[in-house]
């Protein structure tokens, strides 16, 4: 990937304490990968100034036209597919077959997109109510017009395809603004759409670093989507306010898994570990937390142990556990254990001398208090705290008490359903781990301090639309209401009709 791949940037000359360009780095060696522009505010608004122009095309194109346009993108990625994976690898660290797996969610996402965004943002028929049933209403989804997509660094492709693809399929033009820690795995998404779609800039990537991203909530878009952490959510959520500009934000989780007495202990522990481990804990949606029923809580650590310690992130070709990726948080990994130990928390595998310069080997947590760090705040690393539990209403009340609820897993036999719908989280798995992401007609977001607003299927798509409602008149009405000239007899007639309608039925009365 080379610099001409991204938007050109002005030649506006950068103040002196902020760089023109930035490396990309390869966190398990630290050898730069690709050095980026760090684009400025008048090199952002350009960019959503062109999105603003192709708007205008790409709005106006069918259904159909912009389905053969995606499906084609889609069929570049997927052929190419082990040429992302190796950008992913590259920046993120995470092992290759890691990255295959997430750029194929993200293609099955894709084609989703593609294949329904006229099913769901076409005009249809909603029924007009008996006052105003003379009136004929409907509601189509039409495009809110440039859309701004920030996103992290440690999903590079996935997270912030489950915004792109929604947006453009919507009707809209997109400028996403990559995390510094991986530029280039924007910058291949979007030069391989520009293949497809070369004539307008439909979907651009702006890089930088922090300030390119807040430059985009002030640049005049239409809606933010911005998915990363919740403090940095809450500076783009008041960045935007100043433009009333809407946004999404996707932010941290603290997801729990609850094991309840009748699950499949040997597949809990094995979704646990992967829930936990995978990417080296860097997932939004990845399990930080157990809460295990007492009577099987003993069969499930030996399962886990027993996993866990065959797991071992390293420089090898091999290695399940790829780096950390941000440097910085390997100080709140290791804060977040030292806290646990320091307040009584036992590590049964792993602790503090896991905590490497690059890489952190799986830590399993028991005893720890439940107001303490690893159990409260997003660690962001290859841990898990293990609970024992009476039952699943304890379960239920600790998993529930935290700020955030993204996502959460439970492993049941019969009351699976029952403890999902009580879980305050915006997604949950029953016996399986994460599996409502690689579901494209689930909506995906959180609660809290998760954030608001939905990503995928229907929801994430009606996101990027704003609703039209057209009420068409087929006849005159018999009671007129909407003119100076109502009569006394009509106000009459239209309090009758009321009291037909929503008089009965009323009351606390039974
Ligand atoms: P950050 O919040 O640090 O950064 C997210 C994005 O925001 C980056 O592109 C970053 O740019 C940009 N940014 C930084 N400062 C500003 C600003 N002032 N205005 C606008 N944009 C800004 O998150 P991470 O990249 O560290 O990602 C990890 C976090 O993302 C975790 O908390 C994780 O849980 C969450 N996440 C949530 C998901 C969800 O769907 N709910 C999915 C995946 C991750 P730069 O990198 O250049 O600083």
């Amino acid at each position: 990937m080379t610099l001409q791949d991204v938007s050109t940037p002005a030649k506006t000359g950068a103040p002196a304490d902020r760089p023109d360009t930035f490396d990309s780095l390869n966190p398990r060696t630290g050898d730069v990968v690709e050095t980026y522009p760090v684009m400025t505010e008048d090199d952002v608004r350009a960019a959503v100034a062109r999105a603003r122009d192709a708007a205008t095309w790409w709005s106006a194109l069918s259904y159909d036209e912009r389905k053969v346009r995606l499906n084609a993108w889609k069929g570049v990625i997927t052929r190419r597919i082990n040429q992302l994976a190796n950008v992913i690898h590259e920046e993120t660290g995470k092992p290759h077959g890691d990255a295959v797996l997430e750029a194929s969610l993200a293609i099955d996402h894709l084609g989703w997109a593609a294949s329904n965004a006229e099913k769901v943002t076409k005009r249809r028929r909603v029924p007009s109510g008996l006052v105003m049933m003379n009136q004929a209403a409907s509601v189509e989804y039409l495009p809110l017009g440039v859309i701004g997509v920030i996103g992290p660094w440690n999903y590079p492709c996935f997270t912030p395809m489950g915004s792109i693809v929604y947006a453009l399929a919507a009707g809209n033009t997109v400028v996403y603004k990559p995390s510094e820690y991986t530029p280039g795995v924007g910058a291949w998404l979007a030069a391989t759409f520009a293949e497809v779609v070369p004539d307008h800039p439909v979907f651009q990537v702006v890089t930088g670093l922090g300030d390119t991203g807040a430059a985009l909530c002030r640049a005049g878009v239409d809606k933010v989507a911005f998915t990363g952490s919740t403090a940095t959510g809450k500076r783009v959520m008041a960045a935007c306010a100043e433009t009333l500009t809407p946004v999404i934000i996707e932010a941290g989780g603290k997801d729990p898994i609850l094991v309840d007495a009748d699950a499949d202990v040997e597949a809990a522990a094995d979704a646990a570990l992967w829930g936990a481990c995978s990417n080296a804990g860097q997932t939004c949606v990845g399990v930080e937390r157990a809460y295990v029923h007492t009577t099987v809580n003993d069969e499930f650590m030996g399962h886990l142990l027993a996993n866990a310690s065959e797991i071992h992130g390293d420089d090898s070709a091999d290695s399940k556990i790829g780096p950390i990726t941000m440097p910085s948080q390997i100080d709140v990994i290791r804060a977040h254990i030292d806290d646990a130990i320091a307040r009584g928390g036992k590590a049964v595998l792993g602790g503090p001398s896991a905590v490497g310069e690059r890489f952190v080997q799986p830590t399993i947590l028991v005893d720890v208090p439940e107001d303490s760090l690893a159990v409260q705040d997003e660690t962001f690393g290859p841990t898990l705290t293990v609970a024992r539990v009476q039952d699943m209403d304890e379960a239920i009340r600790l998993a529930n008490n935290t700020r955030y609820g993204l996502g959460s897993t439970v492993f049941a036999g019969k009351n699976g359903m029952d403890i999902a719908s009580r879980l305050r989280s915006g997604m949950t798995s029953i016996n399986s781990v994460i599996t409502f992401a690689g579901v494209p007609s689930l909506p995906f977001g959180g609660v809290g301090d998760s954030g608001f607003g939905r990503i995928h299927g229907p929801d994430g798509m009606k996101e990027f639309t704003y609703a039209k409602a057209i009420a068409r008149q087929r006849f005159k009405p018999a009671l007129k209401l909407t003119t100076f000239g109502r009569t006394e007899k009509a106000d009459g007639q239209l309090t009758q009709l009321v009291t037909m309608l929503h008089g009965r039925g009323s009351t606390m009365e039974k």
